[in-house]
């Protein structure tokens, strides 16, 4: 496959993890079936832009339940929000569009400084979906040109178009773009906010790779993105987060005269994944020997929150069999067993109930210490808690000696 960015053939493949179920595909029973889908990362030797090797296709990541959502960082949306009503010709005549229910907050805010005109595209009504399931998976595969035209041509052009953390989905990254164009009126502005996979290539923290994702943006890939598609990039915004800092560029519909990134640039770049990829062994064996050392002299071990970050630590470093169960007291997950390592997800509860000492959180690093707060009963039996995250400061990483 060419470039997802530049269509490039110069494309080399540099991480292979392996072949993995979707994360989001729960299991009803230990033994049920599971399709695996190989997750292999390459980067471009023209652009810089780390991506799959292989995006897995849309109706694959259809997840089978309707109850799933994902949660996304929102503490800048209101800074945000203030830079795009401070640009010129922005007033609450302008007409906001959103893509998907990520962008239902941001609307929200527009709202509330008296900007009435505003839509979002509808799964059902817009795109014709009406699997309840349906999600960001669809919505990429569906943001075409000729679709959007039409859809703009319905709720009228937007002035300002938001889209967070769905453009790091598209497995046509370049038919994705010329459809976000296609719903901005010449002049328009554009938010679109992608998660930063810096931290996570320079800690080596693997959980980063997901099978949903087909980019692996950095400030530097992301910033000549939009100007590929038509969009002159007004400003960059990094907004530090723990796991995954927040990029959000603002652009505007129109002739870019951005000029791609040089070639010292994209050298720069094409050290991370290699580096990356390096690490991977050294850091699975000693994540390996981290978990079976606390196994010996703690007992069994709790994972916390069962997500797809849950599943990628798992799953990538092949640690299941380290692990006794999964805490989720999410009541449609229960009696549920994780892809691919086929751990049972139970109640929080458990972890006292079966005198469990380790506990690694599988969760947001923001909420580890409410999470902490909620549980003096673990800590109280002697229990521990630790982080798959290489950011977090409770890290499983740091016991890697
Ligand atoms: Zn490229």
């Amino acid at each position: 496959m060419p470039c997802l960015v530049c269509n490039s053939h110069r494309l080399t493949p540099r991480l292979d993890l392996g072949a993995h179920p979707v994360s989001s595909f729960f299991l009803k029973a230990k033994d049920a079936p599971e399709t695996a889908y190989n997750v292999t990362l390459g980067d471009c030797a023209d652009c810089g832009t780390i991506q799959a090797m292989q995006p897995v296709p849309h109706h694959a990541l259809v997840p089978p339940y309707d109850w799933l959502f994902a949660r996304e960082p929102e503490e800048h949306l209101d800074e945000t929000v203030e830079n795009i009503v401070a640009l010129p010709g922005v007033t609450t005549d302008c007409v906001v569009g959103a893509l998907t229910y990520k962008d239902d907050t941001t609307v929200d805010r527009f709202r509330r400084k008296g900007f009435t005109k505003t839509w979002r595209v509808s799964v059902r009504g817009d795109l014709g979906v009406d699997n309840p399931a349906a999600n960001i998976e669809t919505v990429q595969k569906l943001t075409t040109a000729e679709r959007m035209t039409a859809i703009a041509a319905r709720h009228g052009a937007a002035d300002i178009l938001i889209v967070r953390h769905i453009l790091e989905h598209a497995e046509d990254v370049q038919g994705f773009l010329a459809g976000l164009a296609a719903m901005v009126k010449p002049g328009g502005i554009i938010m679109v906010e992608v998660p930063d996979c810096t931290t996570s290539l320079k800690l080596n923290d693997y959980c980063m790779v997901w099978e949903e994702h087909s980019l692996y943006l950095t400030p530097k890939t992301f910033m000549g993105l939009l100007a590929r598609a038509g969009f002159e990039p007004i400003r960059t915004d990094i907004y530090p987060l723990p796991f995954e800092n927040s990029l959000v560029q603002l652009a505007r519909r129109g002739t870019p005269q951005t000029a791609p990134l040089t070639p010292a640039e994209v050298a720069a770049e094409l050290t991370l994944l290699p580096a990356y990829a390096e690490a991977f062994p050294a850091r699975t064996a000693g994540l390996r020997a981290a978990l079976t050392k606390l196994r010996a002299e703690k007992g069994p071990i709790a994972l916390f929150g069962a997500g797809h970050l849950a599943c990628h630590f798992v799953n990538f470093h092949g640690l299941a069999d380290l692990i006794d169960f999964v805490a989720d007291d999410t009541p449609q997950k229960q009696n549920l067993y994780l892809a691919g390592a086929r751990l049972p997800i139970l109640p929080s509860g458990e972890m006292v109930a079966r005198g469990v000492k380790t506990c690694l959180f599988a969760l947001s690093i923001n909420n580890e210490n409410n999470v902490v707060a909620r549980n003096q009963a673990f800590l109280d039996q002697g229990g521990t808690f630790y982080s798959i995250f290489a950011a977090s400061p409770r890290s499983v990483h740091a016991l890697i000696g």
